[in-house]
């Protein structure tokens, strides 16, 4: 295995080059070759630059599903769970989409499986992926365990970086920042966290890397400033320009 996987950028253009910028200049220092971009949804909502994140998105990741984010912009999916900055953010959204962006989104699907790796894709969980659940605790991941059959199952939606590991007896153990995946007859549910608005306190963007059986998340500072600044000027809820610098 050799992918690095992204997740929820919410249209953060600077978020989104800086982590590009670390996955390309690992790839030229490891001379092996070209790693495969997995990407987990919403590439918009939140940011200033959905239509160069989609496209950016579109160009390097070569497999990707849809997230709330990106199914609430298009109509899909209602904004009655989102709180009024997230409304705001879409509606505005909305506003400066091209056809191009729509036509994007429209066509990333719900979930995806990645056979040859046993990997299983979706935003938010395996147990009814159009209702946009969150997957947090124990409990919900041993459920969840059950509606996929892949050795690994990839997500975004809480922003919230972790490794859950089942092992056969169906005991969860979870890690933070990284782990092996390697032990006998276990399974994983990893959250890639968010490149484009972390949540764990930590405003860096964050990324996972998936290099041989080994699972890490990568942080990339960016400029957060910029991203403000532009934020600002596209008249955006001030909660959302601020919680970009507390990664909450
Ligand atoms: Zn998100």
């Amino acid at each position: 295995m050799d992918y690095a996987v992204i997740s929820d950028v919410h249209g953060n253009l600077e978020a989104l080059n800086a982590v590009l910028a670390d996955i390309f200049s690992r790839e030229a220092q490891a001379a092996g070759g070209k790693r495969t971009m997995l990407f987990l949804g919403d590439a918009v909502g939140y940011g200033p630059n959905p239509n160069e994140c989609v496209d950016a998105i579109k160009k390097h990741a070569s497999q990707g599903v849809a997230g709330n984010h990106d199914w609430a912009v298009l109509g899909l999916t209602g904004t009655g769970s989102f709180n009024p900055y997230a409304k705001e953010a879409i509606t505005w959204t909305g506003s400066i989409l091209s056809p191009e962006t729509r036509a994007s989104i429209e066509g990333l699907p719900l979930v995806k499986r990645v056979e040859e790796d046993g990997l299983f894709l979706v935003h938010g969980s395996p147990l009814e992926p159009e209702k946009w659940h969150y997957l947090l605790s124990f409990s919900q991941a041993k459920v969840n365990f059950e509606h996929f059959k892949e050795k690994i199952c990839l997500i975004g939606h809480s922003h919230l970086p972790f490794i859950m590991e089942r092992s056969p007896s169906g005991e969860i153990t979870a890690y933070k920042d990284g782990a092996e995946l390697d032990k006998a007859g276990c399974r994983y549910i990893i959250n890639a966290g968010s490149v484009g608005q972390p949540r764990d306190g930590d405003p860096r963007a964050c990324y996972l890397l998936l290099s041989g059986m080994r699972a890490e998340f990568v942080r990339v500072p960016y400029d957060i400033g910029a991203t403000q600044q532009k934020m600002r000027a596209a008249g955006l809820p001030l909660p959302l320009i601020e919680r970009l610098q507390k990664g909450l």
